[in-house]
């Protein structure tokens, strides 16, 4: 059966691999084994049940609770010659009829339902007479009465299962608490050793942060950054959407609002415009995103701060679910957090109010964030950050920011909280260091502590910011109920003057580098272009979203690899048989008369002719797009045109290839770094003297002992050869 799945997914779907953890779910479901599968959105979930559902003998249900995804899913497997369908009320009469047939005749694999109708008489009756081998439960969280999401028909869906003790059940969601999960797994008799969770990183968005001061203009910028793609704009307030709205089609952007305010009627039609890249942009409130599963969505832009990293997570992960590189900035405003603030203070729950507060500090640690923002973005997950440098942020992408040593007002901060017993949050502390008379520091009688009244030299909003990076570096744990804030051992270093404490001071967001990030093997655009004009127009045909037809990236390695036969236009990601037989022909012909225009010829796929070949699954896009890169320096290519041509600065060029030195491998001819230097050989000798004696893991203390007289260009060259030196 695992050929089979692997057979599958090369000649049905068209893929090349498995990704990370979709093999060992595929697995156990094949071997009849419920199956709890956690993966954020865009993770490829709905493969775990498709792919299962072709090969099992008889008919797999999919429960899902929102028809436009079901719809969209039906629509996408019809493409791809797999019959599947759906039953509900929105079908007209006859094609619910023909759907009935259908399932009675046998001819379906994949029936699509919702709850509630998953669980009419009616239906369990026609299912009764069908060979049900496979239930799939997609939003599985909504089972659970502890999670966000609860829908009291999904806890009857036991109802369903009993029915069907011999079909295998995979439940699928991409956000679950413990709690959650351990009732998912209790309700659906799934075992803890077929539970799933696949990391919550994803890898392939670019994550940025900048400081909001003229949202305006910089959220067009932005947006001119990304011409003809498409995008979305996630704005605090109805009245925010409505207005940027009117500004960006007034400059001629084609965008569409989305809101709660808005009919259904002008919401489905705006959304529905979207999807069929009508329209490019949405400018939205969190009201949108839930019914679409857009894959090529490329940017995802925050005009306002959100209120908790786990709404952040959700928007952002709206982008790239095709696993191509995505963009996702961030306006950060003081002004806003205010905002956010006031909201809070209005919460009649005390509680509920602390749990706000948490969760907007969690979301501050992220905006000011001045090592990877996948750090704290993971850690709301309870994840910890396999890299240090994710070389798709900004701040792994752009090391210019400078710490300073902070150590003098970390210490009396600590020394604050201890003084006042650990038991207190970071405003009380605060107020007791800037020597407030508020009266909760007068009643606790903090104003005769020889820390109050010692920090002055700093403000409030800087006073905060430095405690929010004390939290963060692990110096002080803040306790959830009351958020009071407790010292750790490492604070104990810094307070003994053992270890120093270097940050950056309030202003910690430095203006992004905006650069649109290029993507492994880009196509040829023109003639990219030339197919997507067309893949427009058979899908508006078909009545279809264009993606249904081909994906951007099956777009862009047509027009990287310029395909002439079949046989190479299978090779091609996201060809598989179905689509060759219906659009091959057509696209095939596009790319040779636009070859020979040209004067082009069909460049050698390198990828496996057998898309069957087991997947390595580590093989991220960015880890090949890595493997690019080093392979093409090694090959002779300068580090400029390397930048030039993966459209990124010299820097990350220079971080892909120190990571890669990093992981123990060296530079072929690590003498062309040192020319490709402006340095001369003594100063050279001095700075690879200086690697020795401070080490290469951060760059200041070497740029400190070279007398700040070379510059971290040149060091960062330097390092890579260092390092690369190293590894003999
Ligand atoms: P989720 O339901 O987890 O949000 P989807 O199932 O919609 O994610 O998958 C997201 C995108 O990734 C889809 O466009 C899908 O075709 C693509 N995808 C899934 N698995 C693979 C794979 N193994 N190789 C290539 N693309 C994949
Ligand atoms: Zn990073």
């Amino acid at each position: 059966m695992l050929s089979q799945a692997n057979t599958v997914l090369k000649d049905v779907f068209g893929f090349e691999a498995f990704r990370e953890s979709q093999q060992g779910i595929i697995n156990n479901v094949l071997d009849h084994q419920n199956t709890l599968a956690i993966m954020p959105t865009g993770g490829g979930k709905s493969l775990c049940y498709q792919i299962p559902g072709v090969v099992f003998e008889g008919l797999s249900i999919v429960i899902s609770p929102l028809i436009s995804l079901m719809q969209d899913q039906v629509r996408q497997l019809n493409e791809l010659a797999i019959p599947a369908c759906v039953l509900n009320s929105s079908l007209s009469d006859s094609d619910y009829q023909e759907n009935l047939d259908a399932i009675k005749q046998q001819q379906i694999k994949l029936l699509f339902l919702a709850p509630e109708t998953a669980l009419q008489a009616n239906i369990l009756e026609l299912l009764t007479n069908c060979n049900v081998a496979c239930i799939a439960i997609d939003e599985a969280h909504c089972i659970s009465e502890w999670g966000h999401d609860f829908r009291p028909e999904y806890r009857q869906l036991n109802r369903l299962i009993e029915r069907f003790p011999n079909a295998v059940c995979i439940a699928l969601t991409a956000t679950a608490t413990p709690r959650v999960r351990e009732d998912i797994k209790q309700q659906l008799n799934i075992k803890d050793s077929s539970e799933y969770i696949s990391s919550f990183d994803r890898p392939n968005l670019f994550i940025s942060v900048i400081p909001k001061d003229n949202p305006y203009l910089q959220c067009k910028s932005f947006v001119e950054q990304h011409p003809q793609q498409s995008g979305i704009i996630y704005c605090q307030s109805r009245k925010g959407v409505d207005e940027l709205t009117a500004k960006l089609q007034q400059d001629g952007f084609s965008v569409l609002p989305y809101h709660a305010g808005l009919n259904s009627i002008k919401r489905n039609d705006y959304q529905e415009r979207f999807i069929r890249d009508d329209v490019h942009i949405i400018v939205a409130t969190i009201a949108f995103g839930m019914g679409i599963n857009k894959p090529d969505v490329r940017f995802v832009l925050h005009y306002d701060l959100p209120q908790n990293i786990e709404g952040y997570y959700q928007q952002i992960g709206r982008a790239g679910r095709d696993g191509l590189d995505a963009e996702c900035l961030l306006l950060f405003g003081y002004g806003d957090t205010g905002k956010i603030r006031f909201f809070i203070e209005q919460m009649s729950n005390e509680q509920e109010q602390r749990l706000a507060n948490m969760h907007l500090n969690q979301m501050l640690a992220l905006a000011e964030a001045e090592d990877c923002r996948r750090t704290p973005l993971l850690a709301y997950f309870g994840e910890k950050s396999t890299k240090e440098n994710c070389a798709n942020c900004d701040n792994c992408t752009n090391e210019s920011k400078e710490k300073s040593d902070l150590t003098v007002p970390a210490q009396k901060f600590l020394s604050c909280v201890h003084r006042t017993g650990q038991r207190f949050g970071a405003s009380h502390i605060i107020d007791v260091l800037r020597g407030s008379s508020a009266e909760k520091v007068l009643q606790n009688q903090h104003n005769l502590l020889s820390t109050y009244n010692i920090g002055n030299e700093f403000t409030k909003k800087q006073w905060m910011a430095l405690a929010r990076q004390l939290i963060q570096k692990g110096l002080l744990n803040q306790e959830e109920q009351f958020g009071g804030l407790k010292l750790t051992q490492k604070a104990a270093d810094v307070l003994k003057g053992k270890v120093p404490f270097f940050a950056l001071l309030q202003q910690p967001v430095a203006a992004s580098s905006h650069a649109s990030k290029a993507i492994a093997n880009p196509g040829d655009q023109k003639l990219i272009a030339i197919l997507k004009a067309d893949r427009k127009r058979l899908a508006d045909a078909a009545n279809l979203p264009p993606y249904a037809i081909f994906s951007d990236r099956t777009l862009n390695e047509m027009a990287y690899y310029f395909p002439h036969s079949q046989e190479s236009l299978l090779r091609i990601h996201g060809v598989g048989q179905a689509k060759l037989d219906k659009y091959g022909q057509h696209f095939l012909e596009l790319i040779s008369e636009f070859c020979q225009k040209n004067d082009i010829q069909e460049v050698a796929n390198t990828q496996t002719a057998s898309k069957t070949t087991v997947s390595k699954s580590s093989a991220t896009h960015s880890n090949s797009r890595s493997a690019e890169i080093v392979s093409a320096y090694q090959q002779g290519q300068s580090i400029s045109s390397l930048a030039t041509q993966f459209k990124v600065k010299d820097g990350t060029i220079l971080n892909h290839l120190y990571r890669y030195v990093q992981d123990g491998h060296k530079i072929a001819k690590p003498n062309q770094l040192l020319e490709q230097s402006a340095l001369n050989q003594g100063e050279i000798d001095l700075a690879l003297a200086a690697f020795a004696e401070h080490s290469h893991e951060r760059l200041k203390p070497v740029y400190d002992a070279l007398n700040e007289q070379v510059g971290y260009d040149q060091l960062h060259l330097l390092r890579i050869y260092y390092v690369s030196q190293l590894a003999e």
